[in-house]
């Protein structure tokens, strides 16, 4: 059984996620299959290379995320074709990944799991749901971002609404992390029971 679990910047996923593994759930994370699939020995980051150009580098080989970020944040065709390269990619190392699972389900964490399509491969949607102003909070003490910072990345994100409509679990994260915790454990429980 594949259960996704989302949520916005700064909601709460990672601390939920952390926990799920520590009750002995296989944890697959889009964030780390994005970076994995860009790595120096991978034939994506020749192609973006030949693409954007050599300075899209880093000194060490290793490709410049900021640069690459700023330059299709600004530029839909450039977007699309990286999209198009990346997405096939991801998902491939994301499917073997699950394939791999061994634990009694397996849990795929992206905060664009919906927007993806990933939403559809999971017989459960967990969303870890916050208000706003806690999302902005926690992620500016986080990643000592500015608050607009924040907000620019919740504009671009999928609303709190549109979120908790796709949901078929809702875990509520407005309380302190042992609450968290707490209903990550019934939602375990229940899922074992599936
Ligand atoms: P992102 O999408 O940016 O990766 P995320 O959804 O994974 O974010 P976390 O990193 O888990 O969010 O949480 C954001 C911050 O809020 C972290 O510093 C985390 O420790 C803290 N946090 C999460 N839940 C709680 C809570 N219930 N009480 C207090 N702090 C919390």
């Amino acid at each position: 059984m594949l259960v996704g679990l989302t949520g916005g910047i700064g909601s709460g996923k990672t601390a939920a996620a952390d926990y799920f593994a520590e009750l002995g759930i296989d944890v697959v994370d889009a964030d780390l299959a994005s970076r994995a699939v860009v790595e120096p020995s991978k034939p994506a980051l020749a192609k973006i290379s030949e693409h954007f150009g050599p300075d899209i580098l880093l000194s060490d080989g290793a490709l410049d995320r900021a640069k690459l970020r700023s330059l299709v944040f600004s530029d839909s065709s450039q977007r699309k074709w990286l999209q198009s390269l990346l997405h096939p990619l991801i998902n491939d190392h994301l499917q073997a990944q699950i394939a791999a699972s061994t634990s009694p389900y397996c849990l795929l964490v992206n905060p664009l799991l919906l927007e993806s399509g990933q939403g559809q491969w999971c017989d459960e949607i967990v969303v870890v749901d916050v208000p706003e102003t806690m999302q902005i909070e926690r992620t500016m003490a986080r990643d000592d971002n500015s608050r607009s910072q924040v907000e620019s990345i919740m504009a671009a994100q999928m609303t709190r609404e549109a979120r908790r409509e796709k949901a078929s679990k809702v875990i509520t994260n407005d309380l302190d992390l042992g609450s968290l915790y707490k209903q990550v454990e019934t939602l375990h429980r229940e899922l074992l029971q599936k």
